[in-house]
């Protein structure tokens, strides 16, 4: 099948509206919800609503969370799609030329939608539907080896009694929810390794702390501790069964899912940084003709170009993953190739940015130098940029990772 490079005709309404809500209203608020970390940015719930009610009415298709899910990777069907999956990646690029704070704390567009949207099963799908998820992973010991994590679910009775502690979990005091990662059983591997939805409120469940952080200031980072913390059974997501054969691939899945959505964001917000720089150039006169090399232009006109290079690979790397996961096409390579790309040229373009801006680049009286704090964590989380190339590199050689670690 080929892909055509021009942006699919009918999601031009939807990123138009995308962009005039992150003009409009995300914008005005990105420098109050960068000085007042912690404070809960209350325009987003009128955001919120409009979304719900978008996607209740069908037309906004896929503003935030999308499954991809590996069991139907192979079903055939005729034709290309350009499905949720597509449309939520140019809607969260857009969203993030506004501000990825303000866009990572929306309400019910959690990571843990995600993981849910990817990992459910359908009375699951129904029972959750609505619910704004977090999702947490990473722990005190175990951050990059994901496979190694200590926090534990124990089966009692109709229940499952999870104990440990999760940290940096984003949106973690303020969801609804958390979609926790836990071992059934440490001694038999990655398999064993299943993700619980933990609702708000449940007894043994305490937020410790927030984290104070370089960028995206808006969105909560929270510490959690569990102890004792009872979850009905059927809040494991998926199959109970521990099944070695297939090891790590149920969880893992979630990533092949949110890798191209934080892209999205990586992209919107290098984005952003590149059409203030082109309009802050221009201002001090040096504009950019893309009809020459840019060994023919100035430097600062030359880098510009070399960074716009950069951008449109990382977009249509994302474009790729999403596109794939429409047509239900396996799709973790390039989702990893998307996300490394992405983050990656997202923090050497915000922050080139300021290079080419000088002193107005660095200081608070453009949003440049925010940009460039905000994109650095797209290179980090969901998987570093290190690991990112360490998937790709075992998927293209076909090694283990036991072979490529
Ligand atoms: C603001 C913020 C929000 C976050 N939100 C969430 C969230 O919602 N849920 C969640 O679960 N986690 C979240 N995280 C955690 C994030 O996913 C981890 O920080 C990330 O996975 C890296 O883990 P680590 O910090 O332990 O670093 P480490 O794994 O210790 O890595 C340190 C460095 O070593 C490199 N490295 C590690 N292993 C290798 C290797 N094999 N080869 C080469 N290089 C390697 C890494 O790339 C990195 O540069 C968040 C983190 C931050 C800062």
């Amino acid at each position: 099948m080929a892909i055509s490079l021009d942006d699919p005709r009918k999601f031009r309404q939807l990123t138009g509206q995308a962009h005039q809500v992150a003009m409009n209203m995300l914008r005005p608020i990105s420098r109050k919800y960068d000085a007042a970390e912690h404070a809960y940015p209350v325009e987003l719930d009128m955001l919120a609503a409009m979304i719900d009610g978008l996607s209740e009415s069908g037309a906004g298709e896929g503003a935030g969370a999308a499954g991809v899910r590996r069991e139907s990777a192979s079903s055939e069907q005729g034709g290309v799609r350009n499905g949720t999956n597509l449309a939520s990646v140019m809607s969260i690029a857009e969203m993030c030329w506004g501000d990825v704070g303000l866009l990572l704390s929306m309400p019910r567009q959690g990571l843990g939608n995600s993981a849910i949207a990817s990992v459910a099963d359908d009375e699951q799908q129904a029972r959750f539907a609505g619910v704004w998820a977090a999702m947490a992973i990473t722990e005190p010991g175990t951050g990059s080896d994901s496979a190694n994590i200590s926090t534990t679910a124990v089966l009692d009775g109709d229940h499952y009694v999870i104990n440990g502690e999760k940290i940096f979990v984003t949106s973690g005091d303020r969801a609804d929810a958390v979609v926790v990662w836990a071992t059934l059983d440490k001694s038999l591997g990655r398999a064993a390794i299943k993700s619980f939805v933990v609702p708000k409120g449940t007894p043994g469940m305490t937020v410790e702390r927030l984290e104070r952080k370089l960028g995206i200031k808006a969105s909560d980072t929270a510490t959690i501790r569990f102890e004792d913390c009872r979850v009905p059974a059927d809040n494991l997501l998926g199959s109970p069964e521990v099944d070695t054969q297939q090891g790590f691939a149920g969880a893992m899945a979630t990533f092949d899912n949110t890798r191209p959505l934080v892209a999205s964001m990586a992209v919107g917000c290098a984005r952003a940084s590149l059409d203030l720089t082109r309009e802050l150039l221009a201002e001090a006169g040096v504009s950019v003709d893309y009809d020459r090399p840019g060994i023919n232009q100035s430097a600062a006109a030359a880098r510009l170009l070399q960074m716009e290079a950069d951008w449109e690979a990382a977009y249509l790397l994302m474009l790729q993953a999403a596109w794939m996961a429409d047509n239900r096409q396996p799709n973790s390579l390039e989702a990893s190739m998307a996300k490394a790309k992405a983050g990656r040229v997202g923090s050497d373009i915000t922050l080139s940015c300021v290079q080419l801006a000088g002193s107005l680049g660095y200081s608070e009286a453009e949003l440049l130098e925010k940009w460039a704090r905000d994109s650095k964590i797209l290179d980090i989380f969901e998987g570093t940029q290190q690991i990112q190339q360490l998937i790709v590199a075992r998927r293209v050689l076909g090694l283990t990772s036991a072979e490529l670690r």
